[in-house]
């Protein structure tokens, strides 16, 4: 029969890379795509949600177009376990998938204790949002129920998580919630692990200039540490103060998707190393780890950076099964976070293989005092880059 390939996650980088072997292995190849749920809300546009500036239903994509016009299997299902000497993937209700080549594409999953006190329950109150669907709903139905004089704490994230610029976007969009309905008493306060962060001086001069005394940002010198977190009071503790959230979003530390680590192809660091010339996993010849997952150098975790990752790897799995021409590896990534309307900043690089790792060969960022249209440009371009590369990914 016909080379299989298998791809886990249907998400940024199992999707794109389900699209890209079917499109152009044509008949030649047998791609299953399994994803565990039935529509993909991207994390991507879910601060924008958050602000208002886009629906639920507009960053909600449907898997429809890959299994129609693409002729790939699409199983709607958790992946359980990777047999990788039987080369077969078993599924939560013990259905088997075999394949040739497997992609492993799961994201991340939330290491609920890295904050004392969180937990799965504890999400339904202190919500992460850091996978989009319910939990950004969630999220979105709290701060529309903030009133005036309630305060907002943020959790951030230690290194390394998906979406550097994420968090201190995601504050900006609390930012203009509140300011739109005139709550000029309410704060929102950022407990940081780190002592620095993504795009910083561009969100704080925003910040300064949209939001003048609605924003703090606390990073490990002036809090000492996080201690722990308690739903039932909103209280937020760090070594050296309490801090009191009548919505508080905590942000957890992150590791590659369970499957990854269950299947032995995630390392120490709880992420999966790989080979930079094919996104190869170090481990097993037969199977590619892309995205959030994987231990991708200089990239950062990002949409962009998972469909680009997909590409070389779909590559590689043509050249492997079907003798397709392989090409050098090329690799790029923009992270674009919107601060207020219209005022959109940018980060981003291009990249290429070494022996070592994925490394940058060029890079580029907003900078700070920029004029109202070069920064209206950059949020259109955002707003073209969403449609691009969810039709990219999607079909
Ligand atoms: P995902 O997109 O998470 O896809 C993984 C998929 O695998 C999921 O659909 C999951 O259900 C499925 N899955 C996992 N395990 C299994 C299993 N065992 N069986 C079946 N299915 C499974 N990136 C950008 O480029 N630009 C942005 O502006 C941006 N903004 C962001 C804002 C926020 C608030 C957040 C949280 C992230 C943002 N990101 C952004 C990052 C981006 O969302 C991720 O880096 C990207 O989704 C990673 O793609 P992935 O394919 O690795 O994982």
């Amino acid at each position: 029969g016909k080379p299989k390939v298998v791809i886990i996650g249907g998400g940024a980088g199992g999707a794109t890379a389900a699209r890209y072997i079917a499109k152009d292995a044509g008949d030649a190849i047998d791609v299953t795509l399994i994803e565990a749920n039935p529509t993909y809300t991207t994390c991507f546009f879910s601060n924008l949600y958050l602000g208002g500036y886009r629906t639920f239903e507009s960053i909600t994509h449907s898997y429809d177009t890959l299994a129609s016009n693409y002729g790939i299997t699409v199983v709607n299902g958790y992946a359980q376990a990777i047999d990788r000497a039987a080369k077969s993937v078993t599924m939560a209700d013990g259905s088997k998938v075999d394949y040739d080549r497997l992609i492993v594409a799961p994201g991340i999953d939330l290491i609920w204790d890295s904050v004392p006190g969180y937990s799965e329950e504890a999400a339904e109150i202190m919500p992460h949002s850091w996978k989009a669907g319910p939990q950004t709903k969630l999220l979105k139905a709290k701060l529309d129920a903030i009133e005036n004089g309630q305060q907002i704490v943020m959790v951030a994230p230690p290194n390394p998580y998906r979406c550097p610029p994420g968090p201190y976007e995601r504050v900006s969009m609390f930012a203009h919630v509140l300011k739109e309905k005139g709550f000029t008493d309410s704060k929102i306060t950022i407990i940081d692990p780190k002592p620095k962060f993504s795009k910083q001086a561009l969100f704080q001069e925003g910040w300064d200039k949209h939001y003048p005394g609605m924003i703090e940002w606390y990073g490990p010198d002036v809090h000492g540490g996080i201690a722990s977190v308690d739903p039932a009071s909103g209280q937020v503790e760090t070594d050296l103060d309490t801090f009191q959230g009548d919505l508080v979003n905590v942000i957890p530390a992150q590791k590659a998707g369970m499957i990854a680590a269950s299947a032995g192809l995630a390392n120490e660091s709880g992420f999966c190393a790989i080979d930079p010339y094919s996104m190869r996993s170090k481990v097993d010849d037969n199977v590619f780890v892309i995205g959030d997952a994987c231990i991708a150098g200089d990239m950062p975790k990002s949409g962009f950076s998972a469909n680009s990752q997909a590409k070389v790897a779909a590559m590689a799995v043509r050249g492997d099964l079907i003798d397709s021409k392989v090409f050098p590896a090329k690799y790029s990534n923009t992270c674009w976070s919107l601060i207020e309307s219209n005022d959109g900043v940018k980060v981003g690089a291009q990249y290429a293989a070494t022996d070592e790792k994925i490394a940058s060969t060029s890079k580029f960022i907003s900078q700070t005092g920029e004029d109202n249209a070069t920064r209206q440009e950059t949020y259109e371009e955002s707003v073209g880059w969403y449609e691009g590369i969810t039709t990219d990914i999607f079909g």
